[in-house]
């Protein structure tokens, strides 16, 4: 019987050779140096690889604003919370549920009545509008990825009582405020593959130019994260800072230019709140006036605007997700983290998500000696 084919890119002999790359860059670079990536799977793939374990004295590496669902303001979701309290059919991706907007999420919406429904593409929400005589709205969230479904939807003659709230953020405006917070300690930004498979690399070479930290596109296997840190490292020990694309069998210069016309035809960017962190510029993916008659935010413009203000929990004062989410503090230096908040108590959002940065540190054990203290 043949031995199965090796994965390429879990070869441990290859990772062994990375990681002693990475060891030599930060022992010539003689200091810390504190990284950031840009994706919840990223956090993922290190946890369940055990990456971090291996990662030399004298790396950190931070996860930035890369859980679509963790940055999806309290407003966006109370503004759907208020639409399925008046008995508008909601659909959205599931992480949605459970997170909290001010006082309550949608999975309290659900449990009082409200017709709130789990779907897992764009294209199920036109689905179920055409097989409904009510209207329906999608609460769309996500970042460019999911972005581009949304829109693909939206292009392809939608039922008329489709409604979309979208709440869909554009990554490389957030990074741009996280490399302008004053106290940022982030020397270089680890991209997420994915994405970059639609923007293309050739993207983050202006925001290079401006805040002169180097930037990797990398892909998710654990072979092209311990690259792409090294990588990173290198250019920061040489002082240099380059987009370099560690993931050339996905991502090109250009990307993915159908998906980019389908994304800009319908969405234009605006400033916006992500969730904890700031007002981004151009950092949200609003619907263009050409896609009015499907946007809820003008469907129900009358609706949204009576709906009374609620005020915020009062244990999500000391939720620290924005400071997470922003490169100035990891799970751990929450007060909450593993006691109070849990996955199955989640305070912040961070605690939700399967991207969130909380959650996974706590699924994985990371961070439990000082959650245990
Ligand atoms: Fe927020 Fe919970 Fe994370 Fe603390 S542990 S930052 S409360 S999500």
């Amino acid at each position: 019987m043949t031995a199965p084919p090796r994965l390429e890119f879990r070869d441990p002999a290859r990772g062994r050779a990375l990681s002693t790359r990475l060891d030599r860059a930060i022992e010539r670079l003689g200091r810390t140096v504190t990284l950031m990536h840009v994706c919840g799977s990223h956090e993922q793939a290190m946890a369940r690889y055990g990456l971090r374990s291996r990662f030399p004295k004298g790396l950190r590496v931070l996860m930035g604003p890369g859980c679509p669902v963790c940055v999806t303001d309290a407003p966006e979701i109370d503004a759907c919370i208020a639409l399925a309290a008046r008995g508008v059919h909601i659909l959205t991706y599931g992480d949605m549920l459970r997170v909290p907007g001010r006082a309550s999420s949608l999975d309290d919406a659900r449990a009082a009545g409200a017709r709130v429904d789990v779907i897992y593409a764009a294209t199920q929400a036109a689905a179920i509008a055409r097989a409904s005589r009510d209207p329906v709205v999608f609460f769309s969230t996500g970042f460019e990825t999911t972005a581009v479904a949304t829109a693909a939807v939206l292009l392809d003659e939608p039922p008329p009582n489709l409604f979309v709230l979208s709440a869909h953020k554009w990554v490389p405006a957030a990074m741009d405020t996280v490399a302008s917070t004053p106290d940022s300690k982030i020397e270089g930004f680890l991209a997420a593959g994915h994405a970059a498979t639609i923007t293309g690399f050739g993207l983050f070479e202006p925001f290079v130019a401006r805040h002169r930290r180097p930037v990797v596109v990398a892909g998710f296997e654990p072979l092209d994260i311990l690259a792409g840190l090294a990588l990173l490292v290198e250019e920061v020990a040489e002082g240099r800072a380059e987009v370099v694309n560690a993931f050339p069998r996905c991502v090109t210069r250009a990307g993915n230019q159908r998906a980019l016309d389908a994304l800009f035809r319908v969405f234009e960017l605006a400033d916006g709140e992500w969730r904890g962190i700031a007002r981004v510029p151009s950092g949200t993916l609003d619907l263009r006036a050409d896609y009015a008659r499907h946007d809820a935010r003008e469907r129900f413009a009358l609706e949204l605007a009576e709906t009374p203000a609620v005020a915020e929990r009062a244990a999500a004062a000391a939720c620290r997700c924005g400071a997470i989410m922003s490169g100035l503090a990891e799970p751990s230096d929450c007060a909450l983290f593993g006691r109070e908040c849990r996955p199955d108590t989640p305070i912040g959002a961070c605690m939700v998500s399967s991207e969130g940065s909380c959650r996974i540190w706590f699924e994985h054990g990371l961070g439990s000696e000082q959650a245990a203290r």
